[in-house]
């Protein structure tokens, strides 16, 4: 099985496990894409060769193509650069793994396109999910989730052919950093301690979200879209060691989990190869070396922007956008050390208030209307 396949985003840290999944079992690289790191972009297209290399920044892409002028790899620039790769002719698969709603335009080109999407960026499901899994029915584009919960989740339900089957699905969640931290506590929390995630080796943004549990959040709606559920059969339960990735339980009480060590690499094979199976670079998981396994309720008063998540995926309409929106802008504050860290669920909530959602009955441009409006309340909160 080899799989052609554009990676939109390859620098990062899904990106470059991406590139060593291909590597290690010889799928080929037929695009890839980077905001402006066109030091690293030009060392992976001298590695695999691919057809075209986009980088979203204008000025680094023209700094790429002076880079690669040695070489018949072709350079390509701005949003047109991205959309080019998602549905460039020669792949037939487009790994998500850039971050942000800056994904979802290119998702719905590979989607057009008839690409099979493994899908990383979860912002583009939180954002316009219901469009997004509705175009990708209309042309069908399978949509294969990398999120390792989600990843499990859809192992789980392999073998089910009749989802009214299905009593909940319950996703885990690590806890982050500061499980157990009181309130107070938090407030004193620096960017250093929140960028340390206990498990897991990630890109900042998803790192802050693991600490203000708004990742969860996000991925409570992720699993509504992907797998068309309503959210209160949606549980989220913390689990410190991350060795279950999450879990199904059925109507007659059976409970079937994905269990493995915290190693995106397979997650990502899997949305590769799916429904087939093949070695990889995953270390399996040593049962005789594994901690006790704990469970724990989420703690919604200390970690308000899981609630937040919770509101808006009862809600529905633009106001998950909104909650996007606003979370982009608060973490890319805190992120900069402009905020504190409560300032973050405080910001989104705030712009929650100001800014009015649209029921259900969406359309793209809402989709994006909703993101600036929230992104413009985070920053005129801060005058
Ligand atoms: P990252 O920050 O490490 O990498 C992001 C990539 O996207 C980089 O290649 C960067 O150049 C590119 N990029 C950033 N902004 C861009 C823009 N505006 N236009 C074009 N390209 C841009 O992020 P990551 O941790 O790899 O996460 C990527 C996505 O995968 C996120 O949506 C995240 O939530 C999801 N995800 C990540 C993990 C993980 O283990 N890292 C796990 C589950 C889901
Ligand atoms: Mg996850």
């Amino acid at each position: 099985m080899t799989r052609h396949i554009s990676i939109l985003g390859s620098t990062g840290s899904i990106g470059r496990q991406t590139l060593e999944v291909a590597e290690s079992c010889g799928h080929r690289v037929a695009a890839l894409t980077v905001n402006r790191s066109v030091e690293l972009a030009e060392a992976q297209a001298r590695k695999f060769r691919p057809e075209l290399v986009a980088a979203a920044d204008e000025s680094a892409a023209a700094d790429l193509r002076l880079r690669l002028a040695d070489t018949p790899i072709r350079v390509a620039g701005g949003e047109g650069g991205l959309l080019e790769a998602a549905s460039l002719a020669s792949a037939d698969t487009v790994v998500t793994a850039v971050v942000g709603i800056a994904g979802l335009k290119p998702t719905l080109a590979a989607i057009d396109a008839g690409k099979r999407i493994a899908l990383a960026n979860k912002e583009t499901l939180v954002c316009a999910g219901e469009l997004v899994m509705a175009r990708a029915k209309e042309r069908g584009a399978d949509i294969v989730p990398v999120d390792s919960e989600h990843s499990a989740i859809f192992q789980c339900l392999q073998g089910c052919r009749d989802k009214g089957e299905v009593r909940r699905l319950i996703l885990t969640a690590s806890g982050g950093p500061f499980f157990g931290k009181t309130r107070k506590e938090l407030s004193q929390v620096t960017l250093e301690q929140a960028l340390r995630h206990p498990n897991w080796s990630m890109g900042a943004k998803i790192t802050i979200d693991s600490a203000t549990l708004m990742n969860k959040g996000l991925e409570v709606i992720e699993a509504m879209r992907l797998y068309a559920m309503p959210p209160e059969k949606i549980h989220v339960v913390v689990h410190r060691e991350s060795i279950l990735h999450s879990l199904v339980e059925f109507v007659d009480g059976a409970i079937l989990a994905q269990l493995g060590t915290a190693d995106m690499h397979l997650p990502i094979q899997y949305a590769l190869t799916w429904p087939e199976r093949t070695a990889g670079p995953a270390v399996p998981l040593d049962l005789l070396r594994c901690p006790p396994l704990t469970f724990h309720q989420p703690d919604l008063e200390v970690f308000p922007c899981l609630a937040l998540a919770l509101d808006c995926a009862r809600r529905g309409g633009t106001s998950t956008a909104i909650l996007n929106g606003a979370n982009e802008a608060a973490v890319g504050l805190f992120l900069d050390d402009k905020v504190k860290f409560l300032d973050i669920p405080r910001l989104v909530a705030g712009a929650l208030d100001r800014v009015e959602a649209k029921p259900g009955g969406y359309d793209l441009d809402d989709i994006f209307e909703a993101d600036w409006a929230a992104r413009a309340a985070v920053h005129e909160m801060m005058r």
